[in-house]
């Protein structure tokens, strides 16, 4: 506490004190904290960042906090654009690295990313509507704006502030550490350097009062479980019995995000193991949680952990993955009871999943907006699972050619991985594939075909035993 003004003092690790060092730092977040610093404004590194750099992982990011407004920032940077309507924040673009500089902001306010609209479905178009900015105050005199819904969430701040009110809006003691370019030290008001060192997850304030603000945070906390292998200390998992249903009331497309920060970014398996055991997965994807609840064979949920594992595989290898592959996994255990009571109906396979699909992701985009370009790939993807019990004729060969057949034989392999497709099946089709088109026409037992290439199980064998199954994939088509 400053005996002058009354406003708290943090402590000041010096740089012989701590391992952060320039040489870890971005070049490019470097030349925006010293410029900022040479035009005689203070320039911190924030956030994430400053907690990655300390335990020693490469930072997804460097945020820069500063008492420049964001105008005078876009002064000093041609490649500087200002975005967001409810936080006014400058974006600083080298090529594809963004360094994203924030003003001070008052203490109290989340600093939540605004959502990703784009590609998000029609029928989430109300649900993701930005709260009212009616009532936005932008006076430079630093007027409160700021508004609470019934629930406690926060919804809007636009009040600069200085680096001792900045501290209090952040989430987590981690993520509240700030690195001065002006002598390299780390200024922590909040225990964060320990924290870090003691590996905890702890919230700045009153929990219940910083979750209901940004029920969000309850995701965030699971994420730097799963990601950085902190434990979330007791007084912040205790709230989530009572308040995760506020999680409800986030927009969807918000949920959209977050999702994609938890599944897509190499630590999937962890933060859905996780979200399931601090009981958050009911109010992201209800219906699944649902569904895992009441199966007995555990063939979804091996199928979810074995199409999590694969992603985050496919994420430490550098390749690319998509959500829509994700929603497929995630969804497939609901998606199949409702295509069963189709199939008991009479229904055409292809038409009962696809129209399983619809009705499970209508109902799963009121939590997590689901985008059209996932979705509708998603409903063929599923679609197409019958396809592969059909082993015989030109068909069988055309589907080799079809767009999604790609996507679909790797879903195949996970059902068979998950014990939910017979082995045989996705032998066959893995086969297939390594040999010559002259083999391929031989396989399939040619123009006619009927004889299911020589193999011993006969589709008919095959969709007996299939309907045995509670996942029974649905009978082959045709
Ligand atoms: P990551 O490694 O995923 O980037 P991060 O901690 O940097 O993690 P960001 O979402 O990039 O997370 O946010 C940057 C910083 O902004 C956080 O460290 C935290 O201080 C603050 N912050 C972000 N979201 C919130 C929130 N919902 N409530 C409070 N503070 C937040
Ligand atoms: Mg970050």
């Amino acid at each position: 506490m400053d005996p002058q003004t009354g406003a708290p003092s943090p402590i000041i690790v010096a740089r012989a004190d701590h391992p952060v060092s320039r040489s870890h730092i971005s070049g490019n977040a470097l030349k925006v904290l010293y410029r900022l610093k040479d035009a005689g404004f203070q320039a911190f590194l924030v956030g994430g960042c400053v907690r990655d750099l300390l335990i020693g992982i490469e930072p997804k990011d460097f945020d820069v906090a500063t008492d420049a407004s964001p105008e005078e920032v876009k002064r000093l940077f041609r490649n500087c654009r200002l975005i967001g309507r409810r936080f006014r924040l400058a974006h600083i673009r080298f090529g594809y690295q963004v360094i994203e500089v924030a003003t001070f902001r008052a203490a109290g306010a989340p600093i939540a990313p605004e959502p990703d609209l784009d590609g998000v479905t029609d029928e989430d178009a109300e649900a993701v509507t930005e709260e009212p900015d009616e009532e936005r105050d932008e006076e430079p005199n630093g007027n409160v704006d700021r508004a609470h819904d019934a629930r406690g969430r926060l919804l809007r701040d636009n009040v600069y502030g200085s680096i001792d009110q900045d501290v209090w809006r952040r989430d987590f003691t981690c993520n509240a550490l700030y690195y001065n370019i002006e002598d390299f030290s780390i200024w922590d008001y909040v225990g964060g350097v320990e924290d870090v060192r003691a590996r905890t997850l702890r919230l700045i304030g009153d929990p219940e009062t910083r979750y209901r603000e940004d029920p969000v945070r309850m995701l965030r906390a699971v994420r730097f479980e799963a990601k950085l292998g902190f434990t979330i200390h007791e007084s912040a998992r205790a709230p989530f019995e009572t308040l995760a249903g506020l999680l409800e009331h986030i927009p969807p497309a918000r949920l959209l995000d977050e999702f994609q920060k938890l599944f897509l970014a190499g630590f999937g398996q962890r933060s859905f193991d996780l979200l399931r055991a601090h009981g958050l997965l009911d109010h992201l994807f209800p219906a699944t949680a649902a569904h895992l609840a009441g199966e007995t064979d555990g063939m979804s949920l091996a199928l979810i952990r074995a199409g999590l594992a694969s992603t985050d595989r496919r994420v430490s290898e550098g390749k690319s993955v998509t959500p829509m592959f994700l929603f497929a996994v995630l969804l497939f255990g609901p998606v199949s009871a409702a295509a069963q009571k189709r199939f008991e109906t009479g229904m055409q396979p292809t038409v009962a999943i696809a129209d399983a699909v619809d009705e499970v992701v209508s109902r799963q985009n009121r939590r997590i907006g689901i985008p059209k370009r996932y979705s509708i790939p998603m409903r063929e993807l599923l679609a197409l699972q019958p396809r592969f019990h059909r082993r015989e004729g030109r068909r069988a060969l055309g589907f080799l050619a079809h767009p999604r057949f790609r996507a679909a034989y790797d879903f195949l392999m996970l059902r068979a991985e998950a014990g939910a497709e017979d082995p045989a099946i996705a032998r066959w089709w893995t086969e297939i594939q390594s040999l010559p088109p002259e083999q391929q026409r031989e396989r399939v037992g040619g123009e006619g075909g009927g004889g299911g290439g020589g193999e011993s199980s006969g589709p008919r064998r095959r969709r007996r035993r299939r309907g045995g199954r509670r996942h029974a994939p649905p009978p082959a088509e045709g």
